[in-house]
């Protein structure tokens, strides 16, 4: 028996965990629930799942849950704060934990499960594409396992030689694929972006997901963001990570070897199934997901990202490209300029001129510890609140 900490349990990863674990009781314990402010729904897995502790973000929202937990009559402790978030994430009880906060919010917990040398099962990109070396140096040092639920990366990491070392050139891996479905605006004039709403930008093709994740696939800050974490993730360059626009979603991503083979891994796209592999890996369990009807698909398309219609993504390589806190400053303007689109306060164009210009005004540094990456990214926050207002 296994127990989980799923961190953001009332999201749309966290939705899809449960309902994986769900069909797994035999194997899968839930130790800790946690969530930023939706209670009611917490409390209604609280009496499905039975977690020991379940977290929240303020002592309101602590207040309340309790209250709803006392009328269940259930024995779950009520905490909130980050510090809890860390305690559930690298407690002994907990066996692996599913990152699945959005954005920088995510980042003290995930590493907190890291130092503790927990069984990682990351969604939250954004910890990731802040921290790069200082995660995967944490992961290594503590004897940590991250596995990837990003489609794309789960993909990868299922396409890799076995017992893959983050050395591409040693065992014959020559490049990445990342596909990427084009988003809802693929292909919108150009001209008509500006106009675009938020309700336009969430609808996304083929993916049901937060509304943060939703708006980056729009800008492809997302795909920018996957650039960044399949870096880290697997030792691979700037220069040996392509983008393939494949607006089916059924191949999640490729591997390129240098003996000319191309492996993929195929799929409906719905998490459960990166969700159920990695819980169980190296085994495989039901994850209730259809297996997919090929001659039903018919035709399965691909073409180059275009960077004027997708600026993000550019941000992003440029990003990686220079390094040190440069991700984490693009990922701090992103959040807070999407933000700012969904609250209806900027255009849909707005968003990348003010993640260009937070990049320009702010010099990126060394990534020294967490506390400096903290710093860059408040820093980098205020000065893209101060360029909206
Ligand atoms: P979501 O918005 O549906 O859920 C976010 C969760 O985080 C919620 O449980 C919320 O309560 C919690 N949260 C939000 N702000 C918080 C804060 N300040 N402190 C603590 N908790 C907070 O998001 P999602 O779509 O489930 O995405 C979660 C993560 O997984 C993101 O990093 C996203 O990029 C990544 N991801 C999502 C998908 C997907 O299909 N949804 C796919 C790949 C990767
Ligand atoms: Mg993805």
């Amino acid at each position: 028996m296994q127990n989980i900490t799923i961190l953001g349990a009332t999201g749309s990863i966290g939705a899809s965990t449960l309902n994986v674990l769900a069909r797994h009781p035999e194997r899968y314990g839930v130790y800790a629930l946690t969530a930023h402010s939706q209670v009611d729904q917490l409390a209604a897995q609280c009496a499905q799942f039975r977690p020991q502790v379940a977290v929240v973000g303020s002592a309101d929202a602590a207040q309340a849950l309790s209250r709803l937990l006392r009328a269940q009559g259930s024995s779950t402790q009520v905490e909130y704060g980050e510090a809890a978030l860390c305690a559930v994430a690298s407690a002994p009880q907990c066996d692996a934990v599913m990152a699945a906060i959005v954005g920088a919010a995510g980042l003290a917990p995930t590493l907190a499960a890291a130092r503790a040398g927990k069984k990682i099962l990351l969604a939250n990109k954004e910890a990731l594409v802040m921290s790069g070396r200082l995660f995967m140096d944490t992961v290594t040092a503590n004897g940590a396992t991250l596995l990837p639920i990003d489609s794309e990366h789960n993909a990868i990491f299922q396409c890799l030689p076995h017992g893959y070392q983050r050395l591409p050139a040693n065992q014959g891996v020559a490049r990445i694929l990342l596909t990427a479905s084009g988003g809802p605006f693929l292909t919108r004039a150009v001209e008509t972006l500006d106009a675009v709403t938020p309700d336009e930008a969430v609808a996304h093709p083929n993916w049901v997901m937060g509304r943060k994740i939703s708006v980056d696939s729009a800008t492809m800050m997302n795909k920018g963001l996957e650039v960044i974490e399949a870096h880290w993730l697997f030792g691979v360059q700037a220069d040996q990570i392509e983008v393939v626009i494949h607006p089916q979603s059924v191949i999640h991503s490729l591997v390129s070897y240098v003996d000319g083979s191309v492996l993929a891994q195929l799929g409906n796209p719905d998490m459960r199934t990166p969700i159920a592999h990695a819980l169980a890996y190296p085994e495989r369990i039901a994850s209730g997901v259809a297996q997919i009807d090929l001659a039903q698909i018919a035709c399965l398309t691909f073409e180059r990202p275009d960077f004027k219609r997708f600026p993000c993504l550019k941000l992003a390589y440029d990003a990686l490209q220079a390094g040190g806190t440069a991700p984490a400053i693009l990922n701090a303007a992103n959040e807070i300029a999407v933000q700012a689109f969904l609250d209806g306060q900027i255009g849909f164009r707005a968003i990348d001129q003010l993640i260009a210009r937070v990049m320009d005004k702010l010099p990126h540094s060394e990534v020294t510890d967490i506390e400096a990456l903290r710093e860059q990214d408040r820093r980098a926050r205020e000065v893209a609140n101060s360029l909206i207002s």
